[in-house]
């Protein structure tokens, strides 16, 4: 049950889903809901169970506690002086394997490729569904940002309005290309290759950087050189390279301060508004929250409340620090 709301003061819809409060946390492979369960468990263990049989690689279904999608509230119950609107769309979580105990890392390259192909055939079949505006793959690792199930997976939002960031971002894309005739993130792609300093790795398909203006400690974006909007424009190979580097940025991470990095993983691809026009550059954001040791970075007061974020080391550093991890 859930549905959307207005807020008058910033004008963005938010999310509301109660049955949310009620999703499991189980940090061990003992209850774990995205663990198989073997074929001759009791019929209890089966039904607490989300996962398919064993016998897959990477596994897709719908969130049992979707913040958007399945059954709407009744809108009628609600303040009528307030906006309120069903919450279409869709939330998809996405097993990574039926192993509790890998991580992107730790996978074996194949199947993170695999995983990639994945994402690219669901933002395919949501993007078939005229109620979504805007696909977005993504992964909160760690219980630092909110992870409430260790079993390593991602979710797949279809979400049925254009979040704000990637609004605002379709604003300055589309400005940009009006001013300069040409695309942003090719614009800055080439600057930060030429510069060289915020580049952690590249190869012919994809470029790992740190962006000039992070909002995170250590945040990496991981660029495609050519101009794709999207998943479903990739070719097998960037595909394949895409995945190699995002599997060695996780390492990268991991031994960064010698503990997993607790991270927000996001893949920004073109609305459904501007898959005509073709001005989007994807690209692929990790947002990790350790600044060092013991150390995470919080999203406080000026974070939150101001929506201005301070960084306490400089983009060049954080780049030659990631460099520097042996892999
Ligand atoms: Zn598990
Ligand atoms: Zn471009």
């Amino acid at each position: 049950m859930s549905h959307l709301r207005l807020d008058p003061q910033s004008g963005q819809w938010v999310h509301v889903a109660a049955r949310r409060m009620h999703r499991p946390l189980t940090d061990s492979a003992a209850g774990c809901p995205f663990c198989p369960v073997p074929p001759d468990a009791p019929a209890s263990v089966r039904a607490a169970s989300e996962a398919p049989d064993a016998g897959y690689d990477v596994a897709v279904f719908e969130n049992r506690f979707p913040a958007m999608g399945g059954e709407a509230d009744p809108l009628g119950a609600l303040s009528p002086s307030g906006c309120a609107a069903p919450a279409e769309g869709h939330a998809e979580v996405v097993l990574y394997a039926p192993r509790h105990d890998v991580h992107l890392a730790t996978l074996p390259e194949a199947k993170v490729r695999l995983l990639v192909e994945v994402w690219r055939q669901r933002t395919l079949a949501m993007e078939a569904d005229p109620c979504v505006a805007c696909v977005f793959v993504f992964e909160n690792r760690g219980h630092d940002v909110g992870q409430t199930i260790d079993h390593p997976h991602g979710q797949i939002y279809g979400y049925p309005w254009v979040p704000p960031r990637i609004a605002e971002e379709a604003a300055r894309v589309r400005c940009f290309h009006a001013e300069e005739g040409e695309c942003l993130q090719c614009a800055l792609l080439r600057r930060d290759e030429g510069e060289g300093a915020r580049v952690v790795e590249a190869d012919g398909a994809w470029v790992a950087l740190v962006p000039f203006a992070p909002r995170f400690p250590a945040e990496v974006h991981i660029v495609p050189r050519r101009h794709v909007g999207g998943l479903p424009a990739l070719d097998d190979h960037e595909v394949a390279s895409l995945a190699r580097l995002l599997r060695r940025a996780v390492a990268r991470y991991d031994r960064l301060h010698g503990v997993p990095m607790p991270y927000m993983m996001c893949l920004y691809q073109r609305p459904r508004e501007m898959v005509e026009g073709d001005l989007w550059h994807m690209r692929l954001a990790f947002y990790p929250l350790l600044r060092g040791l013991g150390r995470l970075k919080y999203l406080a007061a000026s974070e939150s409340g101001a929506g201005a974020f301070l960084l306490d080391a400089a983009p060049e550093d954080m780049a030659a620090a990631l460099r520097a991890v042996a892999l």
